[in-house]
């Protein structure tokens, strides 16, 4: 058997094909919708993230403004720079990119993000709505996860979700979407201290390898038929691998999303999508 690949390509250029529709109605409104970044340091794969966030919201009619502050900025600063974008009229949203340099705390700094301008769904607020299933800015990887599982048709319901990884940014909110009513997957929470992890990475009809090990997960380790979920991005020797060993999955599985070429593409496009939906909401 060989899987069906999920392509995040395929799925993210539905995607930003209807932003630009949404974007550009709000254009004949005369509203032009605007995101913005903000980046502390010089981390070479966060440039190479914002350049194609950038590029992106331009391509979908979007004015976009890059905020660039010295890997010794203090926290202060990156604080003051949020706070200035959230009174700006002419950013609907915007991100934080993240990890920030050592010694800043991302969190806080995506706190001071005016919750309505919130692009990538992390602020403290929108996390709290998502658990109550309410809101409408999502985190940016698990709805493109989401709004990927949609476009397949992969059902969900009573399906055993394994989601291997708890961070706030990709598992803790994959797990509330996956779980939530109108998805209704058995979601269960694997982490580091789980025991007996490839046994339970093993029952899973749908599996989320969102852990940043490359390779981690193989075909001995998925259910013949599951649908995998690969959100790792690592860069090794071979180039960017994910968390899932690609060649030994694909004859186990009966759909599994490539890396490169997959989530990542969804996390994009998900951006931009919130990016609109939030200036849906200022324009009324
Ligand atoms: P993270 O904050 O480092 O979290 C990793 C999670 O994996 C943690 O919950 C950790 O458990 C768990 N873990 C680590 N080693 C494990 C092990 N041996 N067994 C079981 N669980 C283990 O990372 P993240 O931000 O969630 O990102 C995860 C991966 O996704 C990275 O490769 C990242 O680059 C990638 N990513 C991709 C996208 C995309 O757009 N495709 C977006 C975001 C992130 P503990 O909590 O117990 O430490």
């Amino acid at each position: 058997m060989s899987a069906q690949i999920l392509s995040g390509k395929e799925v993210a250029s539905a995607v930003r094909a209807e932003v630009a529709t949404r974007v550009a109605a709000l254009k004949e409104r005369g509203r032009t919708v605007g995101l913005a970044t903000v980046m502390v340091g010089e981390d070479p794969a966060s440039e190479v993230y914002v350049r194609s966030k950038h590029r992106a919201a331009e391509r979908a009619g979007m004015l976009s403004f890059d905020y660039h502050l010295p890997a010794d900025a203090a926290q202060e600063q990156v604080e003051t720079r949020v706070r200035k974008l959230n009174s700006d009229d002419r950013v609907d949203a915007m991100i934080v990119q993240l990890p920030l340099p050592t010694g800043l705390d991302g969190n806080q700094a995506v706190a001071a993000i005016d919750p309505a301008k919130d692009a990538d769904g992390l602020h403290p607020y929108n996390l709290g709505l998502l658990a109550m299933e309410r809101g409408h800015l999502r985190p940016a990887t698990p709805s493109g996860i989401m709004r990927m599982l949609d476009y397949y048709d992969i059902a969900t319901t009573g399906k055993l979700a394994v989601i291997i990884g708890r961070s706030f940014l990709v598992g803790k909110p994959m797990a509330l979407l996956l779980g939530a009513k109108g998805v209704d997957a058995t979601v269960v929470q694997a982490h580091s201290r789980t025991r007996d992890l490839f046994d339970l990475a093993r029952r899973a009809d749908i599996l989320v390898a969102a852990i940043g090990r490359p390779r981690f997960i193989n075909g001995d380790h998925i259910k013949p038929g599951a649908v995998v979920i690969d959100v790792g991005i690592n860069r090794t020797d071979d180039g960017l691998v994910g968390d899932v060993d690609f060649a030994s999955a694909i004859e186990v599985a009966s759909a599994i999303t490539p890396v490169p070429g997959g989530v990542g593409l969804m996390t994009v496009a998900s951006l931009l999508a919130n990016t609109v939906t939030a200036a849906e909401h200022a324009a009324g």
